[in-house]
């Protein structure tokens, strides 16, 4: 379903990522893992069409991920998302179903659906007044506005308190279950172990193992895997 080649990012002289090469099965849950400056986040945006490779390939489904069709049909999480203070949940999903061109009352439907699903408590709330927790819920909701077969998720668990943290780590659980293709980034193996079925291990730009958990921590032995990966 997704297929990364010897993707490489640059900037000026600095190399942020550098053959970056996984693939990812229809349904299945990959993880990127790895510490801070690792180049997780620049992974994910190649391969979600929105950054930019210096080199290197990102497809999903076979399509270039850089075209239009294609980022229509991903769910993109960004580890800060930019919401709009004055907007409430609603008017901000709705914002969003009208670029992606969901009928109005699928959008509806998908978006009450969605709120309830992630127990988000005082909808009529402007989003600058929401905790960071209700804000990822949100953040969340609007990956999912368009139905996308693929979702990329740049650490959903990042900077929130450990009873929302599993929250959103449940949640996405059940969003493979439903069938989706995720790709999930966090620090912490603790965010990936329940749900990932593969991972690749970053640092320093590059993918320095892959394989799934029970694979690595044999191959890498649990201190060196641990290293990377706390
Ligand atoms: P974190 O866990 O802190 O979010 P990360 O693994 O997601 O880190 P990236 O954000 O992908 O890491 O960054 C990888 C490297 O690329 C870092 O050294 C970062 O400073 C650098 N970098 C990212 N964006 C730019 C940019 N626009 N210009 C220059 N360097 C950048």
């Amino acid at each position: 379903m997704i297929d990364a080649r010897d993707l490489r990012k640059e900037y000026g002289d600095f190399v942020a990522v550098e053959g970056s090469t996984f693939s990812v099965d229809r349904g299945e849950v990959f993880g990127v893992i790895g510490p801070n400056g690792a180049g997780k986040t620049t992974t994910l945006k190649m391969l979600a069409g929105l950054l930019e490779p210096t080199g290197g390939t990102a497809e999903i489904a076979g399509m270039d991920t850089e075209t239009t069709e294609m980022r229509q049909q991903l769910g993109f999480l960004p580890e800060e998302s930019p919401l709009y203070e004055e907007m409430t949940p609603i008017s901000y999903l709705q914002f969003f179903a009208d670029l992606y061109d969901v009928p109005g009352d699928v959008a509806e439907e998908r978006m009450h659906e969605t709120l309830d699903e992630l127990q988000l408590e005082h909808k009529e709330r402007k989003l600058g007044d929401m905790s960071k927790g209700m804000k990822r819920k949100v953040a969340i909701a609007r990956s999912l506005i368009n139905d996308p077969d693929v979702l990329i998720y740049d650490e959903p668990a990042s900077g929130l308190d450990p009873l929302t943290t599993n929250y959103v780590i449940e949640f996405t659980e059940q969003l493979a279950e439903d069938g989706k293709t995720i790709v999930f980034s966090a620090h912490n193996l603790f965010h990936v172990e329940s749900i990932c079925d593969r991972v690749a291990i970053m640092n320093e730009g590059q993918i320095v193992a892959r394989g799934d958990l029970d694979e690595l921590q044999a191959e890498y032995g649990e201190t060196r895997y641990h290293v990377y990966t706390t």
